[in-house]
């Protein structure tokens, strides 16, 4: 492999002379023609065969060969499995909604008649919907009502390598959903598990030996270089290595960085556009394209348009460009060798996102992208022996997340022995026990004759699409009389944020927020913008003043009232407490009690359930202030294990919220 270091002003790159492509443009070749162009082509009528015979198959096909977005039709095409429906799962909603609308545009109908899309809080399907793309999490709920999963005669588990926590619970559902229709005499369940790389061996044992149908990829030589040496700053260097390809390279040729999230990619993507304008002349134009999953759906679509002539397409993305979307064009990758993943302590229960260093696999996942059309370039960002150590394959995040979503799922599948579930890979009992244990502090769980099993409760927190801890809190709300400022709350965390912050204009936006912050922290904050936002009636002119994304505000509402529905449909009574907003944090407190933190005499905060040493967030409205209690949504561990979206809260609220729990976390010196 061949090395480069980037450094100040520029390094230098390796030229190869005649490497000029002619630009396949996505919009001048007919999309029959795309179709019949994708290597899965070559192999349709022998997949037909096989998958109208199999039961369960195992597909594996290099990113971009046309699994996701043909399989579906060749299965419908073929009329296997017409008789119910075809659901295809994907591990993040952007990734269903624009395969979905793909496959439609391929289908030539309109997007939600035979191709529709189930992502939470958003259903885009009819009655004559058949290939049906969904979040696997979706499939999941629907699991609950219907755990034979009786409206599918296929399940597609897609980019199953990204193994994540609801496709790990599904192998286990699917898995057994089929051998229980097949003892039933009911309609077959066929179960195609579809991936780019994988355990391939794991896989099919797990599903009883399957077998594995391989596609013929198109991957081309990829130039691989290091770094030198290690690098201090990945941003850095990835600014450095992007100018200098886009000083060197033909402009045709895309460059796709991978980066950890959004904040950090929209900070690159500014300071991209900021020195593109200082370029020399015989620099063209640069596009810069940022592409995160909670980028709104048609500022997605964007990055599968090809730029102007003579200008270059610089993506800077998370990991999922990965595998989940295909951009053509791509001629060099830059991997900066980081992502942001969640990590878990099973002894504390308590889970953090964090930015960490990928698997080696990732790397080669990353490094593929460059070579799809035609031979192309990695820039790694560290170097040959720091590859070297990375892990061979990412851990599940099964096993490194907090379980008690899923313990509260697979005991509303009624699954007897959740302990002894058939897990690909199994959890440590440690998590899992922790998980029931946090369940049993929410009350969600009791033992009846040595079983554990749902609550009343339990139950009804079972039917809201939330992490426990939220669908506690609005349960709880009647008894505080507070539900609608709940629901608007836990309405308000469960879609992306509100408040625009663009930097450029940080003076102006501080100020207009001011009007609405409270230092009852950050929930508080953001029911005031919500409650203004009614006010006027939602008026556009408003946001634009105040600074807030109108569109977010819209989802806002739209996952509201699916939340107040189900609250209704549980007959709950639904009353505002007006201006008596402690009674808002008190139902919070109720929730969030094990995300809990007191201040130290110090001025620091220690985290109640795991004495660990915790800060307020700088975007915390509650930054300055030195509140004495409060609680908290997330941590988020950058250079300090920060705690992200506080609430103010009394002490009493904590015991009275859990009183066994606080009789042994809180400091005995407060009366
Ligand atoms: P795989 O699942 O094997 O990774 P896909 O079926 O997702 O492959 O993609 C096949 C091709 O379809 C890709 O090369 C991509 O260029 C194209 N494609 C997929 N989605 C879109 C879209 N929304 N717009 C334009 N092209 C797309
Ligand atoms: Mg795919």
């Amino acid at each position: 492999a061949k090395r480069f270091k980037p450094g100040s002003p520029f390094f230098r790159l390796d030229k190869k002379p005649g490497m000029l492509l002619p630009r396949k443009g996505n919009a001048s070749v007919p999309i029959d023609v795309q179709r019949k162009n994708l290597p899965i082509y070559q192999a349709k009528s022998q997949l037909i065969n096989q998958l109208r015979q199999l039961h369960s198959a195992v597909l594996i096909g290099e990113t971009g060969s046309g699994k996701t977005t043909q399989i579906p039709q060749y299965l419908y095409e073929a009329a296997i499995g017409r008789q119910g429906l075809v659901a295809v799962t994907q591990p993040r909603r952007v990734a269903a909604i624009s395969l979905a609308s793909r496959v439609a545009e391929e289908k030539k109908t309109q997007l939600g008649k035979l191709v529709g899309y189930t992502v939470r809080f958003e259903d885009v399907t009819s009655s004559e919907t058949k290939l049906k793309f969904m979040t696997d999490g979706m499939l999941l709920r629907e699991a609950i009502g219907d755990p034979l999963l009786l409206r599918y005669t296929v399940v597609v588990l897609d980019e199953a390598h990204e193994r994540t926590v609801h496709t790990d619970v599904l192998f286990g559902v699917v898995k057994s959903a089929q051998r229980k229709r097949r003892e039933q005499n009911k309609v077959p369940l066929k179960v195609i598990v579809m991936s780019a790389t994988m355990d391939v061996d794991l896989f099919s044992q797990y599903f009883n030996k399957c077998p594995v149908l391989y596609l013929e990829g198109r991957q081309h030589p990829i130039n691989i270089f290091y770094t030198k040496l290690p690098q201090s700053d990945y941003l850095q260097a990835a600014l450095v290595s992007i100018f200098q390809i886009h000083q060197e390279a033909p402009a045709s040729h895309d460059i796709l960085v991978f980066m950890t999230g959004q904040e950090e990619i929209e900070a690159l993507a500014r300071t991209c556009r900021d020195i593109a304008k200082h370029l020399p002349d015989n620099c063209g134009p640069m596009m810069v394209i940022p592409l995160y999953a909670s980028l709104p759906p048609a500022q997605q679509l964007r990055v599968f348009q090809p730029a102007p002539k003579g200008c270059r397409k610089v993506i800077l993305s998370t990991n999922i460009a990965e595998t989940s979307i295909t951009i053509s064009g791509i001629k060099f990758v830059i991997d900066t060798g980081m992502v942001k993943a969640k990590r878990f302590n099973p002894e504390s229960g308590l889970e953090v996102l964090a930015v960490q260093r990928v698997s080696k696999a990732q790397a080669w996942q990353r490094a593929g992208r460059a070579g799809r059309e035609a031979s192309g370039s990695v820039y790694r960002l560290y170097t040959e022996e720091e590859f070297d150590n990375l892990l061979p394959m990412t851990v599940p995040e099964i096993q490194r997340c907090n379980l008690a979503s899923v313990m509260l799922q697979l005991l509303a599948l009624g699954i007897p022995d959740v302990m002894n579930f058939d897990f690909m890979s199994k959890p440590s009992p440690e998590a899992m026990r922790t998980a029931l244990d946090q369940l049993d502090l929410l009350g969600a769980v009791e033992k009846k004759d040595e079983e554990l099993v749902l609550t009343p409760l339990g139950k009804k927190m079972a039917s809201f699409p939330l992490e426990p801890r939220y669908a506690k809190a609005i349960l709880l709300s009647p008894d505080f009389q507070c539900s609608e400022e709940v629901l608007t709350i836990v309405s308000l965390l469960s879609v992306d944020t509100v408040l625009y912050n663009p930097p450029a204009r940080r003076e102006e936006c501080l100020a207009a927020r001011r009007k609405f912050t409270t230092s009852e922290g950050d929930h508080l904050t953001l029911l005031n913008i919500y409650r203004a936002f009614k006010k006027v009636n939602a008026n556009k002119e408003w946001c634009r003043e105040n600074f807030v994304n109108s569109r977010n505000m819209g989802m806002v509402g739209e996952v509201r009232s699916q939340l107040r529905e189900i609250c209704l449909k549980l007959s709950m009574k639904l009353e505002s407490c007006g201006a008596d907003t402690g009674r808002v944090r008190r139902c919070l407190a109720h929730g969030l009690f094990m995300n809990a933190a007191e201040l130290q005499p110090d001025g620091s905060y220690t985290a109640l359930d795991t004495h660990q040493s915790v800060a307020i967030h700088p975007s915390s409205v509650l930054f300055q202030g030195k509140p004495a209690y409060v609680v908290f949504n997330e941590l988020l561990h950058t250079s300090k294990c920060y705690m992200r979206d506080l609430c103010l809260v009394d002490a009493d609220w904590l015991v009275e919220a859990a009183p066994e729990y606080f009789r042994r976390k809180l400091r005995p010196t407060k009366s």
